[in-house]
This record gives C-alpha cells, structure tokens and sequence, in this order.
C-alpha cells in the first residue's frame, strides 16, 4: 500500500514501456517473440529467435525508457512504477497525467481500466482502480483527513474531436474556453465518491458507455481517447487532479488514405492528437512558455494538467511481441523515444 513517506520521483515526465505477451491466437499462429527486455530500461527488437539487434536499423541505438515491462509484469507492477508516484501530486495542488499509448490490441485498456468483462470477482483491477485506492488510502491519513477533502471522478470520451459523457450516455458535450483561458467542457458529469468501490462502479459503468451502443462498438473505441479523471476538492475549491488516459490506437492515425472520407477524417484527427500530445509533453518537460494545446480537442481538455509548475506527467508505451506488429511497434517506440 502507499504511504505518504514513499519517495517521490523527481523527474516530471516519466516515460515507460510495456511489451504484452502473445496471445492464444498469436500462439496458435505460431507468431514470433521479437521483443526482449533485457534489463529495467532497455527494450530489443529482434529478428525472430536470433535476437539480433535491430535498432542498428533505427536512428537511435537502443530504446531506454524509465522503466521497460516485460510480459510477466502485472497491471499493479505496472503501476507502482507509474501513476503511483503522481498520486501524491493531486494533494500538493498539482495535475498529474498518465497516458496509455500503442496499436490497437496492444494492451492499453487492459492496462488502464482493467478487464470488467467477467464476473466481478475475476476482474482485473487497471491503474484507474489502484490509483483510485492510494487516492482514498492517503485521504484517510491524518494528515489530510481534517482537510475538509472531497473526491470526484469524470470519465469522457473524446471521437473525432467531440467530447461525449461515459457517465451520462454518451451526452455531447460542448467546449469552451473563457477569456482567462480557463477551459471548460460544459455539462460533464462529475461524480462524487466517498469509496475505492464507488469509484470502481464508476468504471464499469463509464467502460460498458464506451463499448455500447453503436454497431462497430470495437473499431469506434479504438478511435477514440478515454479520459478518467481524479478530481480532489477542498471546501468546494479544485485542489488538484488526475487525468488517466487510454488514448486511440495510434495505427489509426495512419488511416489518412482509406477510400472512406469518414474513417480518412478520423485518421487524420487523430494523427493530429497524437501529434499536439506529444509536443505538449515536451514543452512540459523543457519548460517552454509555449504549450501548443490548441492544436487538437484531447490538449484543449487538457491544457490546465500541461501549465503550472505542479504538473508531471506519466506516459506508458504498449507494444504487442508479435513479429506481424513490428512495423507499429517500432512506430510507437519512436513516439515515446521523442517524448522525453
Ligand atoms: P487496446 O486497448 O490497446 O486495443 P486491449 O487492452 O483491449 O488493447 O488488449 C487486447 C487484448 O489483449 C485483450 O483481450 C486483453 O485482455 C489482452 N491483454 C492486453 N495486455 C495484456 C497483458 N499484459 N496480459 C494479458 N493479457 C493482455
Ligand atoms: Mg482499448
């Protein structure tokens, strides 16, 4: 469990990987492993069963990152290594983001939400539920606990530029910027929580609104981004919050020359997101004075987690292993490569 006297990383933007292991299909397919993680930070991609090193073939040597995961790491080894560390931030009065970053299939709601889909019991818990935990652990210290402190969660989701409600059927919802620069999604549901389980309802329920009612269920959630939000209050005043996020497959970016004018817009918003994402980041961890958050809807939601001096950000990089996915993988490791 956390504890307020855990060290903190310092760094403000943390960068990981996590490699997911094949799946049935995969197996039976007799698909080859070509990622390795030889050591805590590093990550390989190999030819088949040789694990010669590819990335002579890149223009970096070799990947490092924070933290690489292999295939035997859970969702909580995952985030401990994270969100964790951020947690503490949202009581400090600062934003904190963690993004789930890859190809469609490679593990990003798994990692995220967890898997809701069997009987409750069995569910896995994803970095929603555990940060929601350490979230009401650390309330429940002395130390905040006479703070008059109260906890909210949002989940939205963001398709072709449009913000919709996951806790209010898929409500569209309008955004606006005021004068001051504040942003604002007008009308999104924020739902007071006063247990770890009432957040994890909240989930399933947010997570059963993204994946219903529409015909291609599948293919919509992977063009979309997912945004669940911690939100912590003081006397009715934003103290501080955390932003989760289980961005759209960034394969679809690449959709930009379908013959479908619908999916080629899709494509090309999202390329756009991903693309503003990562300068936002960047302009975070060096400090600029410019953050180009208007480039896209999910940065313009997000602009207040990319200012102030409080703000530290989290990014998790998930690769499938299979050769047949080498071309994206390599695509995402050099995303999260240029983040930093
Ligand atoms: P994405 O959201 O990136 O499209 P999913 O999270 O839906 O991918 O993962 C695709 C499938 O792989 C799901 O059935 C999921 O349960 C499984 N999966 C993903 N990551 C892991 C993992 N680390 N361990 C076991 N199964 C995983
Ligand atoms: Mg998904």
């Amino acid at each position: 469990p956390l504890s307020i006297t855990d060290p903190i990383e310092e760094h403000r933007i943390c960068v990981c990987v996590r490699k997911r292991p094949l799946n049935k299909q995969e197996l039976l397919k007799k698909e080859c492993d070509v990622i390795t993680v030889p050591s805590k930070c590093v990550l390989l991609v190999h030819e088949p069963k040789q694990k010669v090193d590819l990335t002579k073939y890149l223009d970096t040597q070799a990947f490092r990152f924070d933290f690489s995961f292999d295939e035997l790491a859970s969702n909580e080894m995952v985030y401990r290594f994270t969100a964790r560390p951020l947690v503490q931030t949202i009581f400090e009065g600062g934003k904190a983001t963690c993004f789930a970053y890859g190809q469609t299939g490679s593990g990003k709601t798994h990692t995220m939400g967890g898997d809701f889909s069997g009987r409750a019991q069995n569910a896995s818990k994803g970095i929603y539920a555990f940060a929601s935990q350490d979230v009401f652990l650390l309330l429940n210290q002395p130390r905040y606990r006479s703070q008059d402190l109260e906890v909210y969660v949002t989940f939205f989701e963001i398709y072709n530029g449009k913000v919709f409600d996951l806790l209010n059927k898929k409500a569209k919802l309008r955004v606006l910027e005021d004068g001051k620069q504040q942003v604002q999604v007008v009308g999104l549901q924020e739902r007071q929580v006063s247990c770890a389980e009432d957040v994890i309802r909240m989930i399933e329920m947010g997570s059963a609104c993204r994946t219903s009612g529409q015909t291609f269920a599948n293919a919509s959630s992977s063009r979309s981004h997912a945004c669940f939000q911690i939100i912590l209050r003081r006397r009715g005043k934003l103290l501080g919050k955390f932003s989760l996020v289980d961005l759209a497959g960034n394969e679809r970016g690449a959709d930009t020359s379908s013959a479908d004018r619908q999916t080629r817009m899709e494509g090309a918003e999202i390329n756009k997101s991903l693309l503003a994402l990562k300068e936002c980041i960047r302009a975070l961890g060096q400090n600029k004075s410019h953050t180009p958050f208007r480039e896209s809807k999910l940065t313009q939601v997000l602009r207040d987690s990319f200012i102030g001096v409080n703000s530290r950000t989290c990014m998790i990089a998930m690769i499938s292993p299979g050769m047949s996915s080498c071309e994206y993988t390599l695509n995402t490791l050099r995303y999260a490569d240029r983040v930093k």
